[in-house]
């Protein structure tokens, strides 16, 4: 293997010495072992940090919390972690116009007790504990609330990045309505830390809703899965969440529904009606909804694989997933965001049996426009099965934006679709 020459003092003298280490075990990404840590606290010294890292050609991952850093394959290269959380600082919140500017490194919940002290919220809900606002940026993750507020993409009205060779760039603004040819608050928004730093975010906030209730229903079957969604779907409710909760032990979809305090009972009626003719509904205490766990990676040994298909092939995708698993003695627990067609599947068996899963829903679902995603699961898992899948007409657009923002390829090499 290469051994780089690691400009540490070089570094310590950008950060200061306190903010730079040498790697640990626990900071590899994938099995890859990282030589150092630096953490900059500002943008100036991220910006000095990559000259650096561009000049010497060293492979920088960033990272945030490191919630999601095993989503996508294992890097080609790690020499230096970038870590963002001493960029943690709550810029500007124009309460009065809804709008944000936070660093990168903000963690979200954080960020949630301040804004709800002046009853507003980032309208995202991905379920990643101790996420910071750039890794959620990076990874375009989200949660259930995605399907009324769309995903973090929808919610980003400006950014401020750094480049892989350390220029600063800034797109977008602090209003909403903005018109700039060139959106790098969309680009950067899952770009999993490929294309540059990100070290600040504007966005647009809301505000939190008065009064919120879950109703859920006990499914007999996948086609009733699909029915009672659409049926949400397609009705005037304006739902919030619409979740698929399947496995052995329970089939149940829960919709989740906020309004003004007098308007919520009226939604919550208007749900518990069209989901009757699917089987018995029930209303979800605040403990019984919170005990909905979702899939996460590195759970119990649960691989996450998720699953983007059109909304209304929800039954075909469970159908598949159970029938597969079940030939394969795989074990399965879903979580679905069923109006929005993302399926989140926890997978629990062995890493070959697991692997042939995957290509065998991916050759269903690729063909059909979807995607099959492994977000998590061992570097051994990663060698057998892509992380991403066929890149199809994407995959050359991705690589020619990797070659303008990262021609060295210094940034998360490997770790993106198509190995880019
Ligand atoms: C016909 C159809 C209709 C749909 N309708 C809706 C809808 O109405 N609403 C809705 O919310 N969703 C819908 N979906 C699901 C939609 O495909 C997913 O939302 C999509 O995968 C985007 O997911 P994301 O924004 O969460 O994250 P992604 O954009 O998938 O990002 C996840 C991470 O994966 C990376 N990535 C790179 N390459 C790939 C790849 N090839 N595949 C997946 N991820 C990749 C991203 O950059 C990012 O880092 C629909 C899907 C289909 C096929």
């Amino acid at each position: 293997m290469e051994t780089r020459r690691m400009p540490a003092k070089e570094l310590e003298g950008i950060v200061g010495a306190e903010h730079v280490r040498e790697a640990a075990p626990e900071d590899a990404v994938d099995g890859v072992q990282p030589s150092l840590v630096v953490e900059p606290g500002s943008v100036e010294e991220v910006g000095a940090v990559m000259r650096v890292a561009h000049r010497e050609g060293l492979a920088v991952i960033v990272r945030g919390s490191g919630t999601k850093l095993g989503w996508g394959n294992p890097p080609a290269a790690a020499d230096l972690i970038l870590g963002t959380t001493r960029l943690d600082k709550v810029l500007e919140h124009a309460a009065g116009d809804l709008v944000l500017r936070v660093q990168a490194g903000v963690r979200l919940e954080e960020l949630q007790k301040r804004l709800a002290g002046a009853g507003q919220m980032l309208a995202i809900d991905p379920p990643h504990p101790g996420a910071t606002v750039g890794g959620i940026v990076a990874a375009n993750a989200s949660g259930p609330r995605r399907y009324k507020y769309g995903t973090i993409r929808d919610l980003i009205i400006g950014i401020k990045v750094v480049l892989a060779d350390g220029t600063v760039a800034r797109a977008g603004g602090k209003v909403v309505k903005n018109v700039a040819g060139y959106d790098l608050s969309k680009l950067f928004t899952g770009s999993l830390g490929t294309l540059g730093v990100i070290v600040e975010a504007n966005f647009r906030l809301h505000p939190i809703p008065k009064a919120a209730r879950t109703v859920a229903v006990e499914l007999e079957s996948p086609r009733a899965a699909r029915e009672a969604a659409q049926a949400i779907m397609h009705s005037q409710v304006e739902a919030t969440a619409v979740e698929l909760h399947w496995s052995e032990e329970e089939r149940l979809l829960s919709v989740l529904v906020e309004s003004i305090p007098e308007g919520v009972e009226a939604k919550r009626e208007a749900a518990a009606f069209l989901l009757r003719p699917f089987g018995e509904v029930r209303e979800l205490s605040d403990e019984e909804a919170g005990a909905l766990e979702p899939v996460l990676q590195g759970d119990g040994g649960e691989v996450p694989v998720k699953i983007s298909a059109p909304p209304a092939e929800l039954e075909d995708v469970l159908e598949e997933l159970f029938g597969a698993a079940g030939r394969r003695g795989v074990g399965v627990r879903v979580r679905g965001h069923a109006a929005t067609g993302v399926t989140y599947a926890g997978l629990r068996g062995g890493e070959e049996e697991i692997a042939a899963l995957v290509e065998e829903l991916r050759e269903i679902r690729v063909r059909r426009g979807g995607s099959v995603v492994l977000l998590g699961g061992s570097p051994e898992l990663k060698r057998r099965v892509d992380a991403w899948g066929p890149g199809g007409d994407y995959l050359g657009l991705a690589r020619r934006v990797k070659e303008k923002f990262d021609p060295r390829g210094i940034l998360g090499p490997g770790r993106f679709i198509g190995g880019i």
